[in-house]
């Protein structure tokens, strides 16, 4: 760990054309004033809404967030992020809410993208653009739109990911933060396979509920959403944040759970919820017998001490599925901790 006094004296002496790895890692008292001297801004790449659909575990289907674009809104600009790209699954319907909200923190139209090989990030977007192409045809559609196209989570073990697919491809970055990957492994695994690629090195929240938005962030020169752009076509870019903390992965999840619980409720008792977001538009078209059996999955779920129990569980079995894939992917054990 760098000291901050030794970062802002450096920064007298050269200006930068580039973003020093000392910075990224200066944390503490002098940090924002690191970041002022070298004229760097925080964008969270990688956020969602409650236009992001569903999620699937076990046997039930939960929203896979139910965070309303205000609320993300407020948090980024209290968190002084200067841009928030919002990146639902398969749509720009949150990010379209959003930019209207929005006053201090510009709001790049994003999507994270399903495509044949892995997610993909497109960022500037104009419009929706639809899953289940390669990830050759989904690039090309992204900068048809003069969009960008970056890969989340690339070695993630748990999320669709483009894995080594990621050398071959005409993409402008690649996520080697995300803070929803508190193993580890994950993001040294990008950040191991990435080093010597020709792409924009980008954080992303990767955010499913307003606490998590900025948790990890892309660092950038200038201000603005354009200067982003710029930043990151220029290969300028680079990261910092800390891994989402467990608390408020569990925290996400009872809310997740307790709104599945809500619209079942309601459609139980016909008084069904039309909010437009796909869980309500699914459980409409449940039959009574599976919203009973969604209703008791769901109420056992909350019991306490469920939900820690399962938070607790499910970070053990992700720590350790990517941990062997980390040593799949890289041939090697951990360099650090
Ligand atoms: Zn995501």
């Amino acid at each position: 760990m760098v000291n901050c006094e030794y970062a802002v004296e450096e920064s007298r002496v050269a200006p930068v054309t580039y973003i020093p790895a000392h910075i990224v890692h200066c944390k503490g008292i002098g940090y924002p004033q690191v970041l002022a001297d070298h004229m760097l801004r925080k964008a969270d790449l990688h956020v969602h809404t409650r236009y992001s659909g569903l999620t699937r575990v076990s046997f039930l289907t939960f929203p896979d967030s139910i965070s309303h674009p205000s609320d993300l809104v407020r948090t980024a600009e209290k968190k002084q992020l200067a841009v928030l790209c919002i990146t639902d699954h398969n749509s720009i319907r949150g990010a379209v809410e959003a930019k209207k909200l929005a006053t201090s923190v510009e709001i790049v139209t994003g999507s994270e993208i399903l495509t044949l090989d892995g997610d993909l990030l497109g960022l500037f977007l104009t419009d929706d653009i639809p899953k289940g192409r390669t990830a050759e045809e989904t690039i090309d559609a992204i900068h048809a739109q003069g969009g960008l196209a970056i890969a989340p989570h690339p070695f993630s073990s748990h999320c669709d990911s483009l894995g080594l697919k990621i050398t071959e491809l005409k993409l402008d970055g690649v996520e080697l933060f995300n803070a929803a990957h508190r193993d580890g492994y994950t993001n040294e695994a990008a950040q191991k396979m990435s080093s010597n690629l020709d792409l924009a090195f980008v954080g992303g929240s990767d955010a499913h509920s307003p606490a998590m938005v900025g948790n990890a962030y892309t660092l950038f020169e200038g201000e603005s959403a354009e200067d982003l752009r710029r930043a990151i076509l220029a290969r300028k870019t680079s990261y910092a944040g800390e891994p989402t903390p467990l608390k408020d992965i569990v925290w996400m999840t009872v809310n997740v759970t307790a709104e599945l619980w809500r619209i079942l409720g309601l459609s139980l008792v016909r008084r069904p919820v039309n909010d437009g977001t796909e869980c309500a538009l699914v459980v409409s078209r449940m039959r009574t017998i599976s919203k009973v059996v969604a209703l008791m999955g769901a109420t056992a779920f909350l019991v306490p001490p469920a939900p820690a129990l399962v938070g607790v569980l499910g970070d053990h079995i992700h720590r350790s599925r990517s941990r062997t894939h980390f040593a799949k992917v890289t041939n090697g054990p951990r360099t650090t901790q």
